[in-house]
């Protein structure tokens, strides 16, 4: 069986194009993956550019858990703004924005999300982008 991986997604969001490097690579087992929660909250209070979470799962599991759900949450009303969670499986990869900095928890899916060169992602949330000027 593959091993969880995960990556911290730094970068930046505008307009429903998210922009991200995949950084501070760490491996768990076949069913879950742990990073350190005090290192990315020293990053965000240090350069505030978290814009969310990448990890893998395993096969046929391509939707957030629900602890990912929680986790995803509790991140996004601690920093006050939106992030993606990200997740890998089967090949595939799904976004997804949880935002809870209005002090309702959303979470929508992103419409696509991609890896270029293995480090830099890219992420687009359509209804959040702005429409072209008449
Ligand atoms: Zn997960």
């Amino acid at each position: 069986m593959t091993k969880e991986t995960f990556f911290l997604l730094t970068g930046r969001q505008q307009n429903g194009i998210w922009l991200a490097r995949l950084s501070s690579r760490q491996e768990g087992n076949e069913i879950s993956v742990k990073f350190d929660g005090r290192q990315v909250l020293s990053r965000e209070e240090k350069y505030g550019d978290i814009v969310g979470f990448y990890h893998s799962h395993p096969p046929g599991f391509l939707a957030p858990s629900k602890r990912d759900h929680d986790t995803m949450n509790a991140w996004s009303f601690c920093f006050g703004k939106a992030l993606l969670c990200v997740i890998a499986a089967d090949g595939q990869l799904r976004a997804w924005i949880y935002d809870c900095s209005s002090g309702a928890s959303v979470c929508k899916q992103a419409d696509q999300v991609e890896i270029f060169k293995g480090r830099t992602l890219v992420a687009i949330s359509r209804a959040d982008c702005l429409s072209p000027d008449p």
